[in-house]
């Protein structure tokens, strides 16, 4: 395909004062990372990627699943039919709308471990993910880099948001010292409207545009939350950061430090997720060999292996997911059984 003309591809938002020419530059040059690319990340990344923000880093640990498509704005049919790494799928469809951008995408979980490599060398970090643990990781590492992040959930019918400006603002573990409760249900067990995710995208990513264009007195500091199903509405105040803070005034970064943080998890409805080791896989190998006890089928980014009752999907680099038990114990012995221990 031809390239579009700069000008004339954002020529409509170039044309709206507070961006303007010069803030379309600006967005061209900025560096984002979306930490999780289910509903509101695919959101997210899409709005941004036709934004024309130059660089965007995608991190996801999971796989496009059916259920994902009635909410997941960056998914096909054809994706979760092959099981694609939602980070792939998504670096692929933005290319389709946005080949003059560069889009990194990384299948990975985001841990302490990784977090330098994952999160670092960006402007803004971008909250697409379904759970606190790595909230507060994220929270941990913008805080202590000074770095920007936009913490952005929904649930049901629910969305709430707020814009993190370290040492300005509030920071999540101001507001939260400990995971809220009421909002830890998720989508498997609470569901979700996509209507809610658009609204939460739709507030996050204007606070991101806004940010990027050097328009930090239009960022709006408080904690907002909205419920589309009832239009109740409420705004928290994060306009200074919490003295005493475990994050922003203590720098005591437990998240990041990662202590006690297990290597084996619960990942979603009926799943576990085991990444207590990076060893990489030959999928030639493991499928050859797994092929007697049950259907297998790969690609170049995951392969996915069948048991009754149980499905293991495996990634490149070791890390598996595991469905069809809560039960740590039993995904950790179906693991050694046929990848290794
Ligand atoms: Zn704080």
């Amino acid at each position: 395909m031809q390239s579009l003309d700069f000008a004339e591809r954002y020529s409509r938002q170039i044309l709206f004062p507070p961006i303007g020419a010069e803030g379309q530059k600006h967005l061209a040059a900025a560096r984002v990372a979306i930490v999780g690319c289910g509903a509101t990340g695919s959101a997210l990344a899409s709005l941004l990627a036709r934004a024309g923000v130059g660089y965007l880093r995608i991190i996801d640990r999971d796989y496009v699943e059916p259920s994902n498509l009635q909410r997941q704005v960056l998914f096909d049919e054809s994706d979760a039919a092959e099981s694609l790494p939602k980070a792939i799928a998504a670096a692929r469809k933005i290319k389709s709308f946005n080949s003059q951008i560069t889009v990194e995408p990384h299948a990975a979980d985001l841990t302490p471990q990784n977090a330098e490599e994952l999160l670092g060398n960006v402007d803004l970090i971008l909250d697409g993910t379904d759970n606190f643990e790595t909230r507060y990781l994220i929270n941990d590492f913008a805080v202590s880099k000074g770095m920007p992040w936009i913490y952005a959930a929904a649930v049901a019918s629910y969305a709430v948001t707020m814009t993190v400006l370290p040492g300005e603002t509030a920071c999540l573990a101001c507001i939260f010292p400990d995971p809220p409760r009421g909002i830890v249900e998720t989508c498997d067990t609470s569901g979700i409207l996509n209507s809610a995710v658009n609204f939460v995208a739709a507030i996050a990513c204007t606070e991101a545009i806004k940010l990027l264009v050097r328009a930090r007195d239009k960022l709006r500091r408080t904690l907002l939350s909205y419920d589309v199903w009832t239009n109740g509405f409420t705004e928290i105040s994060s306009a200074k950061p919490r003295s005493g803070c475990r994050a922003c005034d203590k720098h005591d970064f437990v998240h990041l430090a990662g202590e006690g943080r297990p290597h084996i998890t619960l990942c979603g409805r009926n799943s576990v997720q085991i990444h207590e080791r990076q060893r990489p896989i030959d999928f030639d190998e493991i499928s050859h060999r797994l092929t007697p006890h049950g259907p297998v089928r790969h690609n170049e980014f995951v392969l996915k292996f069948w048991s009754e009752p149980y499905e293991l999907t495996l990634f490149p680099d070791g890390r598996a997911i595991i469905k069809g038990t809560t039960d740590t114990a039993i995904a950790r012995s179906l693991y050694a059984r046929y990848v290794g221990s």
